[in-house]
């Protein structure tokens, strides 16, 4: 059972497009934007931001994706690993600027293996990165441009997303680990 709604599907889709318009007002347009998404759920929510600034803007935005897997040693924290698996980006990133979009910002250790990834396959004229839900406890020096929600947690605590891409449900919940 969950503890806390966070975000009801409305809540969802207004946090999206309140990102959209923070987007193309920080980029002056949509002009040289690609958008990544982090497997899994970062991947519609960056279609979804996609769609919403090509709607705002009336053009298209390249999209492309990275699959970064948390591998978590069973024995130790210290272990948690990110895996780069498989990098979908179809386009040049050259003068671009790429927004990055995950579902939750945690250690950002994730980000930081995606940075990497980025960085070597061209040089994209900047990174910005979007997320659903910030729910705190950096252990880098990682900052989300654009937040849906801030949310403090406690370590025990998880964060569920659910889509209805994925799971049927636009919804956002709290949960005791
Ligand atoms: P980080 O690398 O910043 O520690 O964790 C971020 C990555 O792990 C994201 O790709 C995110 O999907 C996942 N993640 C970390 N904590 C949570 C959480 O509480 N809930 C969900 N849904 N994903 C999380
Ligand atoms: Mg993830």
């Amino acid at each position: 059972i969950p503890k806390a709604i966070i975000l009801s599907s409305d809540e969802m889709r207004r946090a999206l497009t309140r990102i959209a318009h923070e987007i193309v007002e920080r980029n002056r347009g949509a002009e040289n934007l690609a958008i990544i998404g982090v497997h899994t759920r970062g991947i519609p929510l960056a279609e979804r931001l996609a769609a919403k600034l090509s709607e705002l803007e009336g053009v298209e935005v390249p999209q492309g994706r990275l699959d970064i897997t948390l591998y978590r040693d069973d024995l130790s924290e210290v272990a948690r690993q990110p895996i780069i698996r498989e990098t979908q980006v179809p386009f040049d990133l050259a003068h671009r600027r790429v927004i990055l979009v995950d579902d939750v910002l945690f250690t950002g250790r994730t980000v930081r293996s995606a940075l990497d990834a980025l960085i070597d396959l061209g040089r994209p004229e900047g990174i910005q990165l979007a997320v659903l839900i910030d729910r705190g406890h950096r252990e880098l020096p990682i900052r989300a441009d654009y937040v849906g929600k801030n949310l403090p947690t406690a370590k025990h605590e998880i964060v569920k997303v659910k889509l209805q891409e994925t799971d049927g449900i636009d919804i956002v919940e709290l949960y005791e680990m």
